[in-house]
């Protein structure tokens, strides 16, 4: 077990021609914790993951992975890293399923059993099945049980439930907190929300090569305005009357006639004095719902982009 950071990125910069595809990032893992890098697509994750792995050399900035450097100590990283590429298991198409798997546990000094991880992964029906023939979802957790056959120390996860159906998603999830329970680290990369949610003990938040957030998923969505408040009552409520009387920098508005939604530091104190406000105006708020903010609401707030583009 390394006793220092699983990995450390400190002011990254790439550029592909005059565009800087990773600009100034900065990040921490520590060891034995999952981080999601969270962005939407082209922010510079797959890039930022790909230098980590020492597929790609950055322009400017240090990373060490395991305290070491990706490219000059890539012999000794190899056996304790992970990788599941976004395309992992491409240029293997004609072996079958497990021949693959046994062909990646033979560089390990100490590799799981084969058949075992295929059953954990949900594979074992599809052992004898040439790669190429394998659904996209089946074709992603194959590459994520090459990425964890040797037992690394720390993987590196792109994009590890993209394509696939539901169930095996929730599968994934779960073998990604088994590793975290066996004091793996992870460092993943999503556009999902929830899976950042689920599974992160830290998110990094990235837009245009940036972070421009960074905590736990309850951090993140406590920051700033604490959540919402969704009611319907009739059409035309004085809300410029209201916001007086709310916690400053509160807001109210009515974005369809009759269905109100206060956003701000969502109190026990606040929702009191909306409820008495209503019934000073003899209204009867109804569906009155209190919403927390997801870190879908955060990101919109810090970029003023939707996460999925
Ligand atoms: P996605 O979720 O789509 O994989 P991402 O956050 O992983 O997105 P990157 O793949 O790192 O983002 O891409 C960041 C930016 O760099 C994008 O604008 C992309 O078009 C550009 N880019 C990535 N790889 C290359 C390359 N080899 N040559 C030129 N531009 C590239």
């Amino acid at each position: 077990m390394p006793s220092g950071p699983a990995l450390e990125v400190v002011d990254l910069v790439k550029a592909y021609g005059s565009r800087r595809a990773v600009d100034g990032l900065s990040m921490h893992v520590p060891a034995g914790s999952v981080v999601a890098l969270l962005g939407p697509n082209g922010a510079g994750k797959t890039t930022t993951i790909e230098i980590c792995e020492g597929f790609r050399r950055p322009d400017a900035g240090k990373v060490r992975v395991l305290g070491r450097d990706p490219v000059a100590d890539a012999t000794e990283l190899r056996p304790r890293v992970g990788v599941m590429l976004q395309d992992g298991v491409g240029g293997y198409t004609g072996a079958t399923t497990v021949e693959l798997l046994r062909l990646f546990a033979s560089y390990a000094a100490d590799p799981h059993d084969p058949h075992l991880l295929l059953e954990v992964v949900g594979l074992t029906e599809a052992a004898g099945t040439a790669v190429k023939r394998l659904s996209g979802g089946q074709q992603q957790r194959l590459s994520l049980a090459l990425a964890l056959v040797g037992r690394p120390e720390l993987v590196f996860l792109d994009e590890p439930t993209a394509g696939m159906d539901p169930q095996s998603r929730h599968g994934t999830w779960d073998l990604i907190r088994s590793l975290r329970a066996d004091g793996v680290s992870v460092v993943l990369t999503t556009h999902l929300l929830d899976e950042a949610e689920q599974l992160a003990d830290d998110v990094v938040v990235i837009d245009q090569g940036r972070v421009v957030a960074q905590g736990s998923p309850a951090e993140l969505t406590r920051s700033g305005a604490e959540g919402q408040i969704r009611f319907r009552a009739i059409a035309g409520l004085p809300l410029d009357q209201l916001v007086d009387v709310l916690p400053l920098g509160s807001t109210a508005l009515e974005p369809e006639p009759g269905r109100y939604l206060i956003t701000g530091d969502v109190t026990p104190e606040l929702l009191a004095t909306l409820t008495a406000w209503c019934a000073h105006q003899q209204v009867l708020a109804q569906d009155l719902s209190v919403e927390r903010r997801t870190l879908e609401d955060v990101f919109l707030e810090l970029t003023g982009r939707e996460l999925r583009t």
